[in-house]
């Protein structure tokens, strides 16, 4: 790496500049015009779904994270964490995307002059395109906390890089005006933004408070005022003006007009935003783009729904089960009891085994995640092995920290009962487990489940278990020792002839399939914005 020119935030340099610490008082109030998402009754000018731009926006396979404008063009970017870019009415000068990063790309900033663009990483790693040189970063270098924001030098020699405990690092022409690092913050730094005439910078905590730097002048912050989410970045406007957006889309404005917000537009959380020339312009996670006060739509990325999301699918049983009951007979501690590593499963009377419907529908489940842009973990990835122990199988799920798990078993139920049933856990505390954080998200992952299942496959709930196809249990290791969200699906009952023979049929194990996937969408998707 080129020679670094660092000035690490310290105590002895903190306190210069006006700031207005987060937990404190605001010492000034919220410009007239600031508004939250619940107030806010300004219809976006444009949307991302709505444009017909739609059916030729590029598609990425990573969340995007940042957005720089191109004061040259007024076109933009939008940066993805793999490092990919997407332009619109710019140039496109290179991207990362084709690298293997260390540590995601969590931003991209341009200087107000020059042709080109810088990107930061969470390590602290700038990569740099075009006319914006590389003036050093912090890759190599131990960070207490990971980078959270980049500010770009106006004449495009220099930058600063933000960390969440708000240290600042600067580079180049970039001038160190202070920070907040070694001073106790009540909420980490988001972002930061560049005064207009690059001698100052305001950063951003996640409560909306302001800190103030150089020229940058202090015009309002949300510290001390409940917000509905947390603030994820900022934009300058002048260097008494600048906008904060929340991640629900909430728009505030501080000495600059206020042009709508994007709440109730969003279908995955607000990364950034930028400042054009005119009006301003929110980015989501999945690319979409919305335009305020006269700033034009220039294009979006299609980010699937998926994306970032990890389901860990767990087929009951396995096809070796039957063969090697010393092994699955042993003992293991399902968080507070003692039950056997696994089992065999049922069979219908045709002798069509638990286990093989289990893998079928977990591979058809596997594959229309994966088609939404999901990472799918599989507790077994074929049928003809023995186990895992059910321990393993719950710990698959937490390794890969799933965002959704479910279980997948068909029942052997009395032969005259039908249905299915979604059984969530109980909050079980023992000496091995605790999985009560994840009681309140796994009932919600059940009710979806039990909605879509029920629409997909036409199966009614069970009549002999539970109540509206919900059961709750406590004595299950798959669901006691789990630290992720999950449910386990006794997807039919194969002792009935009628469950049966739709089990035994692949076009219904689609549908059935489909119900679980629609279920575990619906799930992540309601819970995409904090
Ligand atoms: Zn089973």
């Amino acid at each position: 790496m080129a020679a670094v020119t660092v000035v690490l935030g310290g105590a002895a340099l903190v306190g210069e500049g006006q700031t207005s610490s987060a937990g404190q008082a605001s010492t000034s109030r919220p410009h007239p015009h600031a508004a939250t998402g619940a107030t806010s009754v300004t219809t976006p000018q444009a949307t991302s779904r709505a444009t017909p731009l739609s059916s030729v926006r590029p598609t990425s396979s990573h969340l995007i994270v940042g957005v720089a404008d191109d004061a040259a063009t007024g076109g933009y970017w939008l940066a993805a964490t793999n490092g990919g870019v997407f332009s619109f009415g710019a140039p496109f000068y290179g991207s990362a995307g084709a690298l293997s990063l260390t540590s995601p790309v969590i931003g991209v900033a341009a200087p107000s002059s020059g042709t080109g663009y810088w990107m930061d990483a969470a390590d602290g790693g700038v990569f740099s395109y075009g006319s914006a040189r590389f003036y050093g970063s912090m890759g190599a270098t131990h960070l207490n906390q990971p980078v959270v924001g980049m500010a770009a030098a106006p004449d495009g020699q220099g930058y600063w890089l933000v960390a969440a405990d708000g240290g600042v690092f600067s580079f180049g022409s970039a001038r160190f005006y202070g920070s907040m690092g070694g001073t106790h913050l009540n909420q980490p730094i988001v972002a930061m933004a560049t005064a207009p005439d690059g001698h100052g910078y305001w950063m951003v905590a996640a409560d909306g408070g302001i800190f103030s730097f150089g020229t940058a002048r202090f015009a309002g912050s949300m510290g001390g005022t409940p917000i509905a989410s947390p603030m994820v970045s900022m934009t300058p406007v002048s260097d008494h003006a600048y906008r904060m957006v929340a991640a629900d889309g909430g728009l505030f404005s501080f000495g600059a007009p206020f042009a709508g917000s994007a709440v109730g537009h969003l279908a995955r959380a607000a990364v950034a935003m930028s400042s054009p020339a005119v009006g301003y312009r929110v980015i989501s996670a999945d690319g979409s783009v919305l335009s305020f006060g006269g700033a034009p739509d220039l294009g979006s990325v299609y980010v699937p729904p998926l994306v970032g999301q990890t389901v860990a699918i767990d087929p009951g049983h396995n096809g070796g089960n039957g063969s090697n009951p010393a092994f699955i007979g042993r003992p293991v501690d399902g968080g507070g009891f003692i039950e056997s590593c696994d089992t065999v499963g049922t069979e219908t009377a045709s002798q069509y085994s638990e286990h093989a419907f289990n893998f079928d529908v977990a591979t058809r489940l596997a594959t229309v995640l994966r088609g939404g842009g999901a990472t799918v973990v599989l507790t077994r990835t074929n049928d003809i092995g023995v186990g895992p122990c059910v321990p393993s199988r719950a710990a698959i799920g937490n390794a890969a920290r799933a965002t959704a798990a479910i279980s997948i078993h068909g029942d052997g139920g009395p032969v005259t009962g039908r249905g299915f049933q979604v059984i969530e856990p109980l909050p079980v505390v023992s000496s091995i487990s605790d999985n009560r954080a994840i009681v309140p998200a796994s009932l919600q992952l059940g009710a979806s489940v039990r909605t879509h299942l029920a629409a997909a496959s036409g199966e009614p709930t069970s009549t002999y278990a539970g109540s509206d196809g919900i059961v709750r249990r406590s004595d299950l290791g798959g669901l006691n020792l789990s630290t992720v969200p999950k449910v386990l699906v006794e997807c039919a009952n194969m002792q009935n002839p009628v469950d049966a023979a739709a089990m035994q049929d692949p076009t219904w194990r689609q549908r059935a399939a489909q119900g679980l996937a629609d279920g575990i969408t619906s799930f992540l998707v309601s819970r995409e914005i904090p």
